[in-house]
């Protein structure tokens, strides 16, 4: 059985997490979101409300669960008996800070593997970080999300 960790802060999810997700579970028999609490990045929404707008947003697809992971990463990945780290490379900006993760990971854990997944074209310029700054400014972010985490940032933002 191949098991796929997704690890990462999901603040909140987005369309382009989701076509990862759904690209994953074509590669692996089973894949768990892992949601980091990133205490130090201040998320907008907490980890409870990134958990549950994850499990709303994926309710459809089978094989696929969410966990929380406060860990070191390779040490929850090897806890599981995960298969590999799944990870999304956007735009050349993300490969070089990918890249040094992945390695630290498995100078960590030498059997470490980490796989990564481009989302379709349409969302290689998505960011958590995007969506959030048009979201609190009232701009629409309809398509760029699934719809709870619309209408989750529209109340944040009292918009
Ligand atoms: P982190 O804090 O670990 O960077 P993120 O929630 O920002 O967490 O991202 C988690 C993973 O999802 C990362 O591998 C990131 O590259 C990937 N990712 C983020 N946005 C997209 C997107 N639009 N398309 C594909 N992968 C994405």
């Amino acid at each position: 059985m191949k098991l796929g960790i997704y690890p990462g802060t999901f603040d909140p999810f987005t369309n382009g997490h989701l076509d990862l997700v759904v690209r994953g579970i074509r590669i692996f028999d089973e894949l768990v979101i892992a949601v980091a609490p990133s205490t130090n990045k201040k998320p907008l929404f907490t980890l409870e409300e990134r958990i549950a707008l994850i499990k709303e947003s994926v309710a459809d697809l089978k094989n696929v669960r969410v966990d929380i992971f406060s860990s070191l990463l390779v040490d929850y990945v090897k806890g599981k008996g995960g298969t590999a780290i799944l990870r999304g490379l956007r735009a050349v900006s993300d490969f070089e800070y990918e890249l040094q993760i992945a390695l630290m990971n498995r100078r960590l854990d030498h059997d470490s593997e980490t796989v990564f997944m481009m989302p379709s074209e349409e969302y290689s310029f998505l960011s958590s970080t995007i969506v959030k700054e048009v979201a609190s400014f009232g701009g629409s972010v309809s398509g760029l999300v699934p719809p709870p985490v619309e209408k989750a940032l529209r109340e944040k933002y009292g918009k």
